[in-house]
């Protein structure tokens, strides 16, 4: 029901005017409250500019159950404000602003413009309607509280009251948006609880430095990798991993010491290794090298088996004998990684296919289905697309996204210890949970006297 505007003596306040932020403030503003957002930066939605290669992948196509598994434990949290605001809401709202989106066949959703610029003026004109004031280049410092409930916050510029402060300041990683990490400081000095932040969809450097810059920027295509919690050297190599495991993967668990396997595409980077599946796999691999070394194996020909695969190497030595090894190779792996693994596999690069010995090509074998890394870190929290960790959900009531600890208070978004896998989920999530922060917080204002 809509806010009765003669009974409002104050306003609600939004920290933060990232994705979360603009939904929170909107959404209080649409039902009648006047809202204050309150920027840091000079302009909203520096991050949300930045997504999916500035492409923005919205959210995603996939069906409810799926969708929250990819959040991991922490996703049932999120069914109180899926129910209240979803994709087809989000994709609704946009659609009023003129942004149509497409499904890509992956399930990642998109702008059809594939601009995330075209989202953030969606937004900004979404907010302006509604009237909402904004003042940019303020930083809230703290938020205040009188007899356990908000009465406002204190900036750099200056005090400003509210009934109801909805804490959207986001996570801690590409600091250069405005997402420092203010708002774990913010909610801790209240009483909130942080769960211990870490850096997720994050790069992972190896110590196989060498090896690696050898093969900088080469990409592989529908390999498998598996992270493991032992050294490289002590993969079992009779421990064959052939199905995916992992966050969001429904079934059994991994057996020991798999952490998670999945197939798709990576990048080898000049420190070690990125793209897609690597920053999918990097949180589980960040937090189980919390408690002992962590290593990863990648199988470049997930489909064949080791007999398969020896069979058609020995196939190709065979029939191209007189062609030499890095020729041969070079139809089998990226070129670039051609040299680098025969030096790995101690064979000699003017070998002819015919002259292969049966140890080397077994040594050649077992580097396609198994080559090793020990991960020696992931790239620092600012490299990091997400979060993990957060104000801690047992002090956050998921069907109003209100603080159990002080009255009027409201999170959303990255602050929140709730983190998605890439596909969307992250701005999905943000999206709801402002929607429904502030939704909430304009209710505290209905009944307030004059
Ligand atoms: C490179 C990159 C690509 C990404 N791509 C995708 C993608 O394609 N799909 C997806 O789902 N997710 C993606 N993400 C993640 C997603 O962008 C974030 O999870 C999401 O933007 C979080 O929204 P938020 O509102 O919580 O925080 P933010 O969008 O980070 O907004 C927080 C805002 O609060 C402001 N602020 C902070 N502290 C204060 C303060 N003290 N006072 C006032 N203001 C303050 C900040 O300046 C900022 O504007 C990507 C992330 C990165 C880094």
């Amino acid at each position: 029901m809509p806010v009765d505007r003669n009974r409002i003596t104050e306003q609600i306040i939004v920290i933060g005017a990232g994705a979360s932020g603009l939904m929170a403030a909107a959404r209080a503003a649409e039902l009648g409250a006047p809202v204050l957002l309150l920027e840091k930066t000079e302009r909203p939605g520096n991050k949300l500019r930045l997504s999916g290669g500035s492409g923005c992948n919205l959210t995603n196509a996939g069906d409810p159950e799926d969708f929250v598994a990819m959040y991991g434990s922490n996703g049932p949290f999120l069914y109180g404000a899926f129910r209240q605001f979803f994709r087809d809401d989000l994709l609704a709202l946009l659609s009023r602003y003129g942004v149509e989106t497409e499904n890509r066949p992956d399930g990642r959703i998109f702008p059809a413009s594939n601009r995330a610029d075209d989202v953030v003026r969606a937004l900004e004109r979404h907010i302006s309607e509604h009237g909402i004031r904004l003042i940019s280049r303020t930083r809230v410092t703290a938020i205040q509280v009188a007899r356990g409930r908000v009465v406002g916050v204190q900036t750099d510029a200056g005090e400003y009251p509210a009934a109801a402060v909805a804490l959207a300041a986001g996570g801690a990683t590409y600091p250069e948006t405005g997402s420092t990490g203010d708002g774990y400081g913010l909610a801790s000095s209240l009483g909130h609880t942080i769960v211990r932040l870490r850096p997720a969809l994050v790069p992972l450097m190896v110590r196989e430095a060498g090896f690696a810059r050898s093969v900088q920027g080469v990409s592989l295509r529908h390999v498998r990798i598996t992270s493991y919690r032992c050294s490289a050297r002590e993969i079992d190599p009779s421990l064959v991993i052939s199905r995916d495991y992992g966050r969001g993967i429904a079934g059994r668990k991994p057996p020991r010491p798999v952490i998670e396997s999945r197939t798709g595409d990576m990048l080898m980077t000049h420190f070690g290794i990125s793209g897609p599946i690597t920053l999918l796999m990097s949180l589980a691999i960040v937090d189980a090298s919390e408690s002992g070394p962590v290593s990863i194996s990648i199988d470049f020909f997930p489909g064949l088996d080791e007999g398969q695969l020896r069979r058609r190497l020995q196939g190709d030595f065979d029939r191209h004998g007189k062609r030499g090894i890095r020729h041969l190779l070079d139809g089998l792996v990226p070129h670039k990684m051609v040299d680098p693994l025969l030096q790995l596999t101690v064979i000699p690069t003017d070998r002819m296919g015919s002259q292969v010995t049966a140890e080397e090509r077994d040594r050649l074998l077992s580097s396609l289905k198994s080559l090793r890394f020990n991960v020696q870190d992931p790239l620092p929290m600012a490299f990091a697309m997400v979060t993990a960790g957060g104000v801690s959900l047992d002090e956050i009531d998921p069907q109003t996204m209100a603080s159990r600890l002080v009255k009027g208070l409201f999170f959303c978004g990255e602050v929140i210890d709730v983190d998605g896998g890439s596909g969307g989920y992250n701005l999905q999530a943000a999206f709801s949970t402002g929607y429904v922060a502030g939704e909430h917080a304009s209710r505290t204002l209905v009944g307030k006297p004059k």
